[in-house]
């Protein structure tokens, strides 16, 4: 067991707070530090493509819930921008000052990919990810623009359109793939959604990239790779998330579309760190090759996970097994996932329709199941979870 005197958390939001929360309820009464470059409180950022832009949403109702008393050390505000495996320290702010540390939590997230090239704040371009992103977004859709243009068709596109146009504004969806999500939820559940879209008015452009985005804020014009172009007076782009691990080049820590760990979320090439949330990349065991999973669940997971083996030592650590779960809403809709419909090779309804707006989707890679996505069917999914946590042999024939 490792004599941990001070333990750092590098990231304060939801698999900080929670990683901190698991090394107190774990016994821990060292020196605890939380490095955060957002100056809030750790919040919750998934009412922000939904509920936050329609409803009154006070910043405190954001707050995440305290599970237990911290006594740690917060730092708002302040970014760690190196870190040094050997003499155990973490440079703040651009190396003005350093904390040195015996064991260390990194827990910083992921950051929206933006378009190369242009400079969204001049042009009233937005994206989300923090509370700022959500209010700016707010705030635009408060002016009642004639026509808003989200591009990208993933979870959070996807859910800002339906929510834009739970709000009576015109919207279009931009997506290069011709079924946006098929990757995360397979063609079935792919198809379902465009159509959702589309019969909620919303005017979907799949399958085309954007070529260009001219203009200035208020009026843009957006040129896809088909010659269409499409005039906005509000752009979202929503093209997915880059993890936030410039801060780690050069430690020594192998980084690979996020921090690279084993089965425990010890991260390789360093002593006594782990990694939680969005950023860590680990190997799970239904596929076997690392996964990054940017849901609640799996932050929530990973930071109980890490927290737990870090205070027991790598020789002892438990592994990340716990199956990731998803909750969409969609125009008015549920879709819920469980395990790793990304993982399968072949996928197929296997209970209500479609047509019906109620059905179920079971996913399988090489006849074991790995995955189950619920539209309007919450209570259909237990069962499922069950099965595919005990590698339950199942093969659903139809390819993905
Ligand atoms: C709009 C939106 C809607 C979502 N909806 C859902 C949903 O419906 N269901 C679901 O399961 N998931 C949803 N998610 C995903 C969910 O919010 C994330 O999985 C979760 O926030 C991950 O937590 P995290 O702590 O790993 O990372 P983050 O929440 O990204 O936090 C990382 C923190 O680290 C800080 N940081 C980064 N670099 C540094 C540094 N160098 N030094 C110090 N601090 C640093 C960041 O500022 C940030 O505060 C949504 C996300 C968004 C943005």
């Amino acid at each position: 067991v490792p004599r941990l005197d001070r333990i750092v958390v590098v990231g304060a939001s939801l698999a900080g707070q929670r990683a901190a929360e698991t090394l107190r309820l774990k016994g821990f009464r060292g020196d605890l530090v939380i490095v955060g470059a957002e100056r809030h409180q750790p919040y919750d950022r998934v009412p922000l493509s939904k509920r936050y832009l329609v409803a009154d949403m006070t910043h405190e109702e954001l707050l995440l819930p305290h599970l237990t008393d911290l006594d740690a050390r917060w730092l708002f505000g302040v970014r760690a921008t190196a870190l040094d495996t050997v003499r155990q320290q973490v440079a703040l702010d651009g190396g003005r000052q350093h904390l040195g540390y015996d064991g260390l939590v990194i827990a910083t997230g992921v950051a929206p990919r933006r378009l190369a090239g242009v400079d969204a704040a001049a042009r009233g371009i937005h994206v989300l990810r923090s509370l700022e992103d959500a209010s700016a977004l707010k705030a635009a859709l408060a002016t009642r623009p004639r026509h808003v243009l989200v591009i990208g068709g993933g979870f959070i596109g996807a859910e800002v359109a339906s929510t834009v146009r739970d709000l009576d504004l015109d919207v279009t969806l931009v997506d290069a793939e011709t079924q946006p999500l098929s990757k995360q939820f397979g063609s079935q559940i792919a198809a379902w959604i465009g159509k959702q879209h589309r019969r909620h008015g919303i005017r979907t452009c799949f399958g085309r990239r954007l070529e260009s985005l001219d203009g200035t804020a208020g009026r843009m014009r957006a040129r896809l790779t088909d010659g269409h172009t499409i005039t906005a007076d509000l752009v979202v782009v929503a093209l997915g998330a880059v993890p936030n691990t410039d801060w780690l080049t050069g430690s020594g820590l192998h980084l690979d579309d996020g921090v690279l760990t084993d089965a425990g979320l010890f991260a390789t090439g360093a002593c006594n760190v782990v990694a939680a949330g969005d950023v860590v990349r680990y190997p799970h065991p239904l596929c076997g090759d690392p996964v990054r999973v940017e849901h609640w669940s799996n932050a929530v997971d990973t930071a109980g996970i890490a927290a737990a083996n870090l205070l027991r030592g790598r020789g002892a650590a438990t592994p990340m097994t716990a199956l990731p779960i998803l909750l969409l809403r969609l125009h008015g809709h549920q879709v819920r996932s469980v395990g790793l419909p990304t993982a399968a090779t072949e996928s197929a309804v296997v209970d209500g329709s479609p047509d019906e707006d109620r059905f179920v989707v079971a996913f399988s890679r090489q006849g074991v199941l790995v995955g189950a996505v619920a539209v309007n069917a919450a209570r259909a999914l237990p069962p499922f979870h069950r099965a595919i946590a005990d590698r339950a042999r199942y093969s659903v024939g139809a390819s993905t």
